[in-house]
């Protein structure tokens, strides 16, 4: 860590910066510029982070010079990617396509689009049994029965499934159904969750906030990891913005910039981003230009009929559309769906 000491400070200051930082068990090596004395804390960051040096006076700003997510940094290898079922995620050279109903309706719903959706390319089927809705009085799922249509429509289709967990006391539950759980937005800071789906054995999606910056999915992604649980996917669904015309913005940004400074594989998910079944498409494409290894797409085969986010959802034929031109993006660009 670097301390910048303020303009004026004093060489009394500076004694006590130094006192104090030798209080806290750490090493101080005094650097005199013509206008500032810049202090250098030596000792490992852990603990330097926990102690309130940008609180002693004198002290101007203090730079951290390693990142704060150790595990999910990158470190140089390339990175293994992650299972979904027998499905990597994160390859160099795949780009995985993840469809399904934004809700768990019903079986014959659910089987028919877990159909259409395989047949057209997709190779995980998502669907929620439990669902984060704005009103109290909306359709909340169908909880358990969601799941095992979920099992079956994976017993028919052999597809993994994907679905969210909302509530800790339900992990027992999902772990006996799922292949993957699904940390919604609105839970992407719930801490207790997060630390209880890193003591599970199977990957993790985490959605990233609508008000989250990167550093705090990153930091969510941190929480995860440090419970033991390696397999987690990142994913970019769009954040709220001052723009009114869309949901949300989705924030491509934030697909290199991960794919940078991560070892974890990046999912977009345009439907929720752009949440407007017309240019959905356009996202998806710009999605897999900027290096996303995954796109998660909801269908549904009557819109106007869906329980949840109906005007947001593709129907089969025009998901089909779409995966011809995701192939030809990624093949543009060395890589295949
Ligand atoms: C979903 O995937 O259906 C969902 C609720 O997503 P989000 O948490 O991104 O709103
Ligand atoms: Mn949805």
């Amino acid at each position: 860590m670097i301390i910048i000491t303020q303009p004026a400070v004093t060489d009394a200051q500076i004694d006590h910066i130094v006192e104090r930082v030798e209080e806290f068990g750490l090493k101080a090596e005094i650097l005199r510029g013509s206008e500032r004395v810049v202090i250098g804390v030596i000792g490992p960051e852990d603990v330097i982070r926990e102690k309130p040096i940008a609180a002693i006076p004198g002290v101007e700003s203090v730079f951290a010079v390693l990142k704060p997510y150790r595990l999910v940094a990158r470190n140089g290898a390339a990175p293994p990617p992650v299972l979904i079922g027998n499905v990597p995620v994160g390859t160099a050279q795949n780009v995985v396509l993840i469809s399904g109903p934004c809700s768990v309706e019903s079986k014959d719903r659910l089987f028919s689009i877990a159909r259409s959706v395989q047949k057209a390319g997709a190779r995980v089927l998502r669907g929620g049994a439990f669902k984060p809705r704005t009103s109290p009085y909306s359709f909340q799922g169908l909880g358990e029965d969601g799941l095992r249509l979920l099992a079956d429509a994976r017993a028919e289709t052999g597809l993994p499934i994907i679905t969210e967990i909302m509530d800790t006391r339900d992990l027992a539950l999902l772990e006996k159904y799922a292949d993957c759980l699904q940390i919604g937005s609105r839970n992407m800071q719930n801490f207790s969750l997060l630390k209880e789906v890193g003591r599970s054995k199977l990957p993790v999606l985490l959605k990233r906030g609508f008000s989250a910056t990167i550093n705090d999915v990153l930091m969510s992604a941190e929480y995860i990891l440090s419970e033991g649980n390696p397999n987690v996917l990142l994913c970019e669904r769009g954040i709220r913005t001052f723009e009114t015309m869309t949901r949300n913005t989705l924030d491509l940004n934030a697909v290199p910039i991960l794919k940078a400074k991560t070892r974890l594989p990046v999912v977009v998910d345009p439907t929720h981003g752009i949440g407007l079944r017309e240019f959905i498409p356009s996202m998806a494409l710009a999605a897999v230009a900027a290096g996303a290894d995954a796109l998660m797409i909801e269908v549904h085969d009557d819109p106007e009929r869906a329980r949840s986010d109906g005007e947001q959802a593709l129907v089969p034929e025009a998901f089909h559309d779409l995966v011809q031109r995701v192939r030809a993006v990624a093949t543009a660009i060395g890589r295949d769906v």
